[in-house]
Formats: structure tokens, sequence, C-alpha cells
């Protein structure tokens, strides 16, 4: 059902951060089925502008995966906590997903612009088949997993509602990658004005 990976900046994510209390540059949100790519962008991204983005750490109720580090993958945190939190107004976004709860923390975005860089959210749109190559999932996850995603997948009138500003397709890591590069090239561009003058 779900034949093509997609990642996307989603622009209403983006107008939803709220601006208060948070000067600097406004965070890109990177979005899409689980699986379809996200981090493994992501992760390149900052390979490569490492000084320019940073990635905002969020929190979640799940249980860490083997080589997952607390404060560097996620914070993980009980469910009591992260509702508590979610509940003073800490968080700038939160969803329940697969039985369990992820979020971005205002403090996690603050952290990445106090180093005077470009937060980046991954923030999950769900499902796809790579989810079943990663071999990190129980069945039973794995299918919750995969139905969220043909829900999100099936009422996904992403492009026609200008839910996103770009729209990547990842059957081909190297265009995806370019492609995102390219939506930001304006921001990197400046960064590296600032940084050389
Ligand atoms: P997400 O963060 O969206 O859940 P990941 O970045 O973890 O997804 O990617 C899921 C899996 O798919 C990983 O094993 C990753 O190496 C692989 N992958 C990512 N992009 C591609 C691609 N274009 N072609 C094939 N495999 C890919
Ligand atoms: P995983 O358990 O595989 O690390 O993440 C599951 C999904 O949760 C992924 O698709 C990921 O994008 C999403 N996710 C991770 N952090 C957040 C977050 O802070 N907020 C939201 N809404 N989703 C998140």
């Amino acid at each position: 059902m779900l034949r093509r990976p997609l990642a996307g900046l989603a622009a209403a994510a983006l107008g939803r951060v709220p601006s208060d209390g948070m000067p600097g540059p406004r965070p890109v949100v990177l979005s899409g089925p689980s699986g379809a790519g996200k981090s493994t962008l992501l992760k390149r991204l900052l390979q490569e502008h490492g000084s320019i983005f940073g990635f905002s750490v969020s929190h979640t109720t799940r249980d860490p995966r083997p080589g997952e580090e607390n404060g560097k993958d996620y914070y993980f945190v009980t469910r009591e906590v992260m509702q508590q939190d979610i509940a003073a107004g800490d968080f700038i976004e939160h969803a329940e997903f697969s039985g369990n709860l992820y979020g971005t923390s205002k403090a996690a975005v603050r952290a990445v612009q106090a180093m005077n860089r470009i937060c980046v959210l991954d923030v999950d749109l769900q499902g796809e088949q790579r989810l079943r190559q990663r071999n990190t999932e129980t069945e039973e996850s794995l299918a919750k997993r995969l139905a969220a995603a043909r829900v999100d997948m099936e009422s996904c009138e992403c492009k026609e509602q200008g839910l996103f500003d770009l729209i990547i397709i990842n059957d081909d890591l190297d265009k995806a990658y370019q492609a995102l590069e390219e939506a930001l090239s304006e921001e990197i561009k400046k960064a590296q004005r600032t940084s050389h003058s």
C-alpha cells in the first residue's frame, strides 16, 4: 500500500512552533512516515552542516533500543513525567505513536538555538516497509506502526492542503538528500556568510 517513502518539510508544523521566548531562526520540521528515511537524511545533514543545524532531542516513553543513549537519541522518560510536563506547557508538540508518547520540549529547541544553530525537528507521519528490515520491532509493535501509517497516508492530502513546503520522495537517498539540501540552501548560505564575515 505504501509504495513510496515520503519525507517533507512541514509548513504547518513550522507555523505552529511558538515564537514567544524563542528567538533565533525558525526550526525546520522534517516529517514523514516512520521508516521513510528522516533520521538518515537528518544525520547526513548534520554531518555535512553540523555547525549550521542542530537536532532537537525529543522525549519518548518508549524503551531505548540497543545503542541508544539517554539525552542523545531521546530523553527516555515515564509516561507520568511526560504527561506532567506536557500539562505544564513545556512541550511545543507531542504525539501518541504506537502506544508511546513522543514530543519536542521547548527546552530542547532552545538548547539548539542557544548554540546559534537552526533547530531541526524529526516529527513522524508513520509507516513503511523498511521498518521490517530494522529488526528492532516485535511483530505486534510493527503491526501497530504500519496500521498507523496506513491511516496517515490515506488521509494525507498534504500537497493539496499546503501542509508541506516540500515533499521529497526518498527512493534514492542521494537525490533525496540533494533535494533537502537545496530546500535549505538559503539558510546554509546565510549561515556561511555570517560565519565568514
Ligand atoms: P525514519 O527516521 O524516517 O524512521 P530511517 O532513517 O531510520 O527512517 O530509515 C529506515 C531504514 O531505511 C534505515 O535502515 C535506512 O538505512 C534505510 N533507508 C533510508 N533511506 C533509504 C533509501 N533511499 N533507500 C533504501 N534504504 C533507505
Ligand atoms: P522511533 O520509535 O522509531 O524512534 O520513532 C517513532 C516515530 O516517532 C518516528 O516516526 C519519529 O519521527 C517520531 N518522533 C520522534 N520524535 C518525535 C517527536 O518529538 N514528536 C513527534 N510528534 N514524533 C516524534
